[in-house]
């Protein structure tokens, strides 16, 4: 591509004057005639067809209807008044109304011509209308030359109200392509489009603008996406590439006394096939050269801990410190009291470090950190202080990766010479083509097989108005020794209100389950971090056998006797959140339930969510499901999504063509690591082009 022509300031194109460009960069972000370029229209309106009034549907598509104006009567309504014109067909009929524009409208438009319309159409009363309809007198219709296939591009209140509309786009566009369709240049090297049988660039992107036919139409949509997801494949895989190339790790090179005597002696169940192969996948990594950076993905349950531990082992061994970080203090003691068990025969020392450790253990812990007496330390965001000084760090392990953003991740890296081998875990299991894109600088490992013997936990949808039964249902469960969570919704746009919710629970839980014969602890939010770890304790320990909750309880907690998870307002939860909260039981031999108690109000996708979760329990069809639910920015939160912004692909429907360009991007890499044979000069320039102008392609660290 032209460079230089592609980057002339918006400002300048024939038409946009300093108004319409100051419009288009606030509303729209388009600065350059190449940001124009890739304004790709959202959807095209096809003036191939006819409608008759008799064959509307209630849609909100666009039609194209053939009629005549038998009258025209204005209305008057609260505010103001409509125009409001019999439109109709041999069919049938129809009203066209108009609510501002009424004179104009009244002294130029024919009773009794035919007419093409075009428009949405409403449906009330029996009756069709069509609110300010596109018009054109059917003689002038023929006459005139348009595209087949009329692109409509996205567009803001603003930018309508201020008079750009898609007409006034689209001339603009007709504009930037006669300026600059010879200078379009190919993107993609030959082979390649040989191979796929693309269209050229050039092609492409006059049929996404100004489509000849739908068969072109979609040719040219296939190519713009494939290109897109090529693209951010090629800098995902080159960084990782580039990564593992130039960032030197510590090579543990031994597996020594901790990993054997461990293995041999203490290990206190069979691993997993999938356990073992994961954990052979990080030895390989620890034991090259390079940095290791993986995602270590494994549904609730699955036995990442274990994983986590085997890998600590091997960086003591080869003498080096390593860290636990949990996104929560529960969590992070939970992984403390567990390590200590797991290692007890190990000569170990294990630290704990959160926001509540008193100030003198904090300054001794500092000292033995930096003086190389803590082997392992584990804690909260704590770790993260600048004050946090390791003597050699080698491995830093992240649990729950969701809850820490990239910019935590590349703290840790900080934290010693070279930095430390990196192992993230996370609990909400992602697609894998999801992971592809947002992770694809890292390398991913699955544990896609649960511990033997688990059975799987039965789920339920009840409604409120049976709360009788399910309180019965819970008497016997824990008549027969088992333990309760009973949780409800925090959401914190109304927490007053939620806080509520949760004491008019317990107040019922408390009337229906009395002292002595039942103990009851409660933990939210709201709550001192000693009393919550207070109460917590007590389930734990078994001294309660219900557990009232906010969600609190969500990530990490352990305790194999509560079998039974009954989630309150169920339909204001998501699904990572149902899954994770359900993944609290069901952790020991005993048969477990999850109820889900809802009201009879329930969404479209509140009964999709619910249903999901009766359904399956598989962590990664549930997440496959979230994400059509809700899209892949929301999923990932504010500060991963900026990837995933893109122009014209979509990452789960056209997970197929990410794929394809996945493996393209690979071999492309693989065949010429710095872009510099001929035939991929278009991919180099595109390459330097893109990281240069672009900043979300460099959303990683
Ligand atoms: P998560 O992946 O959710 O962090 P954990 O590591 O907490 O899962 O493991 C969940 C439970 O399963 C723990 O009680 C753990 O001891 C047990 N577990 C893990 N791996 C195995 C295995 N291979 N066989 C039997 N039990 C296992
Ligand atoms: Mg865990």
């Amino acid at each position: 591509m032209n460079i230089n022509l592609f980057q002339t300031p918006i400002d300048y194109l024939k038409g946009v004057g300093p108004n319409r460009a100051d419009l288009l960069k606030k509303e729209l972000g388009i600065y350059t005639f190449q940001d124009l370029v890739n304004l790709f229209p959202n959807r095209y309106l096809d003036r191939t067809q006819f409608y008759k009034i008799d064959q509307l549907q209630r849609t909100s598509a666009d039609v194209q209807i053939i009629g005549k104006l038998t009258n025209i009567k204005t209305v008057a309504q609260k505010r103001g008044k409509r125009l409001v014109a019999n439109f109709q067909d041999n069919s049938g009929k129809m009203e066209l109304v108009w609510f501002k524009g009424h004179k104009w409208i009244r002294e130029n438009l024919k009773l009794n011509v035919a007419y093409v319309v075009f428009g949405k159409t409403n449906w009330f009363n029996g009756v069709f209308s069509m609110p300010h309809p596109e018009m054109e007198l059917l003689t002038e219709y023929e006459k005139n030359l348009r595209p087949v296939m009329q692109p409509v591009y996205p567009s803001t209140e603003k930018l309508i109200a201020r008079g750009l509309s898609n007409r006034v786009v689209n001339s603009m566009m007709q504009h930037l392509f006669l300026e600059t369709k010879n200078s379009i240049a190919e993107t993609l090297p030959n082979n390649i489009l040989e191979s796929l049988k693309l269209l050229a660039k050039k092609e492409a992107l006059l049929n996404i603008h100004f489509p000849q036919n739908q068969q072109l139409l979609s040719r040219a949509q296939y190519r713009l996406k494939f290109e897109e997801l090529f693209y951010i494949q090629l800098q995902l895989i080159r960084k990782n590439l580039i990564h593992k190339a130039k960032i030197k790790g510590y090579p543990f090179t031994k597996i020594g006394n901790h990993f054997n005597a461990f293995f041999k002696d203490h290990l206190p169940f069979e691993l997993t096939q999938a356990q073992k192969r994961v954990i052979k996948e990080i030895r390989t990594d620890l034991g090259s050269n390079a940095q290791m950076n993986r995602l270590l993905q494994g549904d609730v349950g699955s036995g990442k801990t274990i994983v986590a531990l085997m890998s600590i082992l091997i960086a003591l061994d080869n003498g080096f410190q390593t860290c636990l970080m949990a996104p929560t203090e529960i969590l992070s003691v939970q992984h403390y009291n567990g390590l200590n068990k797991l290692c007890k025969h190990l000569n170990i020392s294990i630290y704990l470090l959160t926001g509540s450790t008193k100030t003198l253990d904090r300054r001794i812990i500092h000292e033995k950190l930096e003086n190389g007496e803590i082997d392992l330390l584990i804690g909260t965001h704590a770790l993260l202080e600048d004050k946090v000084k390791f003597k050699n760090l080698g491995l830093a392990i992240i649990d729950e990766q969701h809850r820490f953003g990239v910019a935590q991740r590349s703290k840790l890296w900080h934290k010693n010479t070279f930095p430390p081998h990196v192992l993230v875990m996370t609990a909400t299991p992602i697609p894998r083509t999801l992971a592809m894109s947002i992770y694809g600088d890292l390398d991913i490992s699955i544990i896609d097989e649960l511990p033997p013997g688990r059975k799987i936990i039965k789920t339920v949808h009840r409604f409120d108005s049976n709360r009788l039964r399910v309180f019965k249902f819970i008497k016997d469960e824990i008549s027969k020794g088992r333990q309760v969570y009973i949780v409800y919704p925090l959401i914190q746009e109304s927490e007053v209100l939620d806080y509520k919710d949760l004491m008019d629970g317990y107040e019922s839980i408390s009337r229906e389950f009395q002292k002595p014969d039942y103990q009851i602890s409660i933990v939210h939010g709201k709550m001192k971090s000693q009393d919550k770890e207070f109460e917590m304790n007590r389930f734990i320990k078994g001294e309660t056998q219900i557990m009232v909750a906010t969600t609190v309880v969500e990530v990490g907690v352990n305790v194999p006797n509560a079998s039974v998870m009954i989630i309150e307002s169920a339909e204001r939860f998501g699904l990572a959140q149902l899954h994770q909260l359900r993944g609290r039981v069901g952790r020991g031999a005993d048969q477990s339930y999850c109820i889900l108690m809802t009201s009879h109000k329930l969404s479209e996708n509140a009964r999709t969510r619910l249903e999901t979760m009766v359904k399956t329990s598989d962590g990664f069809e549930i997440a496959e499901v979230d994400l059509k639910l809700r899209g892949p920015g929301d999923i990932m939160g504010t500060q991963q999504s900026g990837v995933l912004n893109l122009k014209i692909a979509d990452i789960i429907k056209d997970h197929e063509i990410l794929k394809i360009a996945r493996s393209y991007a690979f071999e492309t890499l693989k065949n010429d690591p710095s872009l510099s044979l001929a035939e991929n000069l278009p991919v180099k320039s595109t390459y330097i082009q893109l990281t240069k102008y672009k900043n979300i392609w460099n959303y990683i660290s």
